[in-house]
């Protein structure tokens, strides 16, 4: 990536294009996805329950994969005044064959499943797909990366991918940018794998302070970066990357001569 603010410090910038991987399972919800689809295929799994938002791209895309691969999917979504027709994403869902639940956001904070189902069978997939296999799954991007980059740069939403990155890259600065107020929860989630994970720096200070209104600033941003690179990027998780990116560019942040990976974790639905 060539960038005339990059040439005071001579930064070498790359971009790994995780938004190529698929039209519908992009990104990062299908490195995710992968580790978990394989336990169901050897374990043959024939139902998945998972959870998410109504504009969750996690739902998004696990409900394309079961689709495709014929397992059954039931689907728990928080908010119990929504229905299938609530949003384009949750129609094509429904069309695709999930199994849809909206609940109370009082019971979908305790992540309560509201009917039985034979666990021998059944694989639940955590909310965002956060959990031990969802960091593991992250090992095969990993492995796409050279280990000399010293700074790599991801969003943050349940820091699944940031986690597996920081354990499979241990020679790289990890920087995580996160989109939600959730710092405490990700930091958690870090305690987690029982490591003080040294290369990994959360970025809380580019969330949107304004939450819910928007960010004509940064939808202008992303107009034009789309415009100057031709790559799509959107406001809430890649487009905020690359906004801070620049703004930690212009901070002074990066050593002079340091190579540097920005990781494009999809999200264009
Ligand atoms: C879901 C998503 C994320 C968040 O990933 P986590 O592994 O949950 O931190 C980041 N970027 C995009 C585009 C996403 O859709």
């Amino acid at each position: 990536m060539e960038d005339e603010r990059f040439y005071p410090y001579n930064l070498q910038v790359y971009i790994k294009r995780d938004d190529l991987i698929h039209s519908i399972i992009t990104g990062n919800k299908w490195r995710k996805l992968r580790e978990y689809l394989l336990i169901a295929q050897k374990e043959n799994i024939n139902t998945i329950i998972s959870f998410g938002g109504a504009f969750s791209n996690h739902i998004y895309a696990l409900a394309y994969a079961c689709k495709e691969l014929k397992i059954n999917l039931h689907l728990i979504i928080r908010g119990d005044e929504l229905s299938i027709n609530s949003n384009p994403y949750l129609s094509q869902i429904h069309q695709w064959g999930a199994n849809l639940y909206f609940i109370s956001r009082q019971d979908y904070k305790e992540k309560h499943i509201p009917f039985d189902y034979d666990s021998a069978s059944t694989l639940v997939i955590p909310e965002g797909g956060f959990s031990p296999i969802g960091v593991s799954s992250m090992a095969e991007l990993s492995k796409e990366i050279d280990e000399d980059y010293h700074h790599i740069l991801v969003s943050v939403g349940t820091g699944t991918t940031l986690i597996g990155l920081a354990m499979h890259l241990p020679n790289s600065l990890i920087h995580g940018i996160l989109s939600l107020s959730n710092k405490n929860e990700i930091e958690e989630n870090c305690k987690l794998f029982n490591k003080q994970f040294e290369n990994i720096l959360l970025h809380d200070q580019f969330i949107e302070k304004k939450y819910g209104k928007k960010n004509t600033e940064l939808e202008k941003f992303c107009i034009d970066f789309f415009l100057k690179y031709n790559i799509p990027i959107e406001p809430i998780y890649t487009g905020l990357l690359f906004h801070s990116f620049f703004e930690l560019v212009k901070q002074n942040v990066f050593a002079n001569n340091s190579k540097i990976l920005l990781i494009h974790t999809g999200g264009i639905k």
